[in-house]
């Protein structure tokens, strides 16, 4: 068997065993990202020395009996907006095209703990303002399964690569969407866990009340490793929680309650195919033994707009740490006299500096968040946003009285065509309508296959669960996967069309 297909269970046994080492492992992942990432660029860059030489000190650590984990050895890929000590972590922006940080995100930290091998960090929609993968400088990400369409956003990249089998596990941060969306659009699982779960320090930051870091895997058991394993208290990040991890049992004790939401399915943008996939995994768990019940969550309406006014408004505060002073692009345009008499060369500076290092939808954010933080508009705004939020998160905590999970569409559609909402801010924001209540209220939420459309594109459905109930979660994802006897699908041997 092709090492690349071998589920990620089988690869840790055959680790264990020294039936394969991490070396041809990881030979055989970078050799697929050399074959495949051409045509659909989800990784940014490949680091196949450091890979190379990690994988190898994970073989003599094996052969000495000093494993660090069951995960040694075994590789993996991250957005490219998580800090790679001496590895640059662009955020897909011009700003940081240079940026090399001096220091590991707590994640990557973990990872290497544990002993896995980072192969190259993956695309992602700049600074991970977006739903498609299409901002960043490195130009789009193609979905595997179809190279006229996107990959979703904003950790398009992340997802693509498990789909296009160039990492068995890759990581990937969720701000109103960004694990699930791409995981549904491009076949594969991923898990935003509760806020604060997975410590964001090493992040570079979007909206700091929002921002998630989880995993993709093939399978909602590969995820259970995964999260575990990144999860846990920070004292770098003062938001991370401080509960003990404890190794995710998918084994369910006791029938599951399983909540369908009413406006969900009466959303009028939910495609028809989506709808029917849903329902059809509706009656496969009610039939397997699940209590479903219908209740409503009667804020979801208002989640896009609450969260349009949140997200760009913490944006605008972090984003104003690049003043091209510190670090990052500096506009060379600027010489010591400034070329406008009217402002100071330093201002000057900073304003030339963001001009050039910033995209058209981070400036965007930046200017919608600034608005709605003005004096005069901040109660309109931003204090009414945050009391929606109250609102959604009460929604949910009433819910999750009466139903262990809730089950729903991850997108409102499959995979849409590449340059189709690129232009259309408001169509692409839309994506977003089932995503970012978790995001809003904190809480864990998990997006796996469901089916495919007619024209052959994947579908996602959203598991959502109680803060901290990431296990539950996992344990009905790993149930449905198990009722429909899943099979993950590699899409990528019908290479993506080029052309189209
Ligand atoms: N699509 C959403 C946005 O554009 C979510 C992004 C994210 O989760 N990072 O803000």
């Amino acid at each position: 068997m092709e090492i690349t297909t071998i589920p990620l269970p089988e690869l840790l046994t055959r680790l264990r065993d020294r039936a394969l080492s991490s070396r041809e492992i990881a030979e055989a992942f970078l050799a697929r990202i050399d074959l495949e990432n051409q045509s659909i660029q989800a990784v940014c860059l490949a680091t196949p020395e450091e890979a190379l030489a990690a994988a190898d000190e994970s073989d003599r650590r094996r052969k000495s009996g000093t494993s660090r984990s069951p995960f040694d050895g075994i590789p993996y890929l991250i957005k490219d907006i998580l800090c790679t000590k001496g590895i640059t972590t662009t955020c897909g922006s011009n700003y940081l095209r240079k940026f090399i940080p001096p220091y590991d995100a707590t994640v990557v930290g973990k990872l290497k703990d544990a002993g896995m091998v980072m192969l190259g960090k993956t695309n992602l929609d700049e600074f991970a303002m977006g739903g498609s993968t299409e901002t960043s400088i490195f130009g789009a990400t193609r979905n595997p399964w179809d190279g006229s369409r996107t990959v979703g956003g904003s950790s398009g990249g992340s997802a693509a690569s498990i789909a296009a089998r160039l990492a068995p596990v890759s990581i990937g941060t969720d701000t109103g969407g960004s694990i699930r969306q791409p995981a549904a659009y491009c076949g594969v699982c991923g898990l935003k866990p509760t806020y604060g779960r997975v410590s964001r320090y090493g992040l570079v930051a979007f909206a700091s009340s929002l921002d998630s870091i989880g995993a993709f895997a093939r399978t909602a058991e590969d995820l259970a490793g995964i999260t575990s394993l990144i999860s846990g208290h920070d004292p770098l990040d003062s938001t991370s929680i401080n509960e003990p991890v404890r190794p995710i049992s998918l084994d369910r004790n006791g029938p599951i309650r399983v909540g369908i939401v009413r406006e969900y399915l009466e959303h009028d943008g939910l495609d028809d195919e989506v709808r029917s996939s849903l329902l059809e995994a509706i009656d496969v768990l009610r039939k397997a033994g699940a209590k479903i019940v219908e209740l409503q969550l009667p804020h979801s309406h208002y989640g896009v707009p609450t969260y349009y006014i949140i997200a760009p408004s913490e944006a605008s505060s972090n984003l104003s740490r690049y003043d091209g002073a510190h670090y990052g692009h500096r506009s060379s345009e600027v010489k010591k006299k400034g070329t406008d008499p009217n402002v100071s060369p330093l201002v000057e500076m900073y304003c030339r500096s963001r001009s050039e290092g910033f995209g058209t939808e981070v400036k965007r954010r930046i200017m919608l968040g600034t608005y709605a933080l003005s004096s005069g508009y901040y109660d309109a705004y931003y204090l009414k946003a945050l009391k929606v939020r109250r609102l959604i998160r009460r929604d949910y905590d009433e819910a999750f009285a009466q139903v262990d999970v809730l089950l729903g569409p991850t997108a409102p559609g499959p995979a849409f065509r590449l340059g189709e909402k690129l232009n259309d801010p408001v169509q692409m924001y839309l994506e977003d309508w089932y995503t970012v209540g978790a995001n809003l209220a904190g809480i864990p939420a998990v997006s796996i296959p469901c089916g495919k459309t007619k024209s052959g594109l994947p579908i996602g459905m959203q598991f959502q669960a109680a803060p901290l109930a990431e296990e539950k979660l996992l344990q009905v994802a790993h149930w449905f996967q198990t009722l429909i006897d899943y099979q993950p699908e590699f899409p990528i041997d019908s290479k993506p069309n080029q052309n189209s």
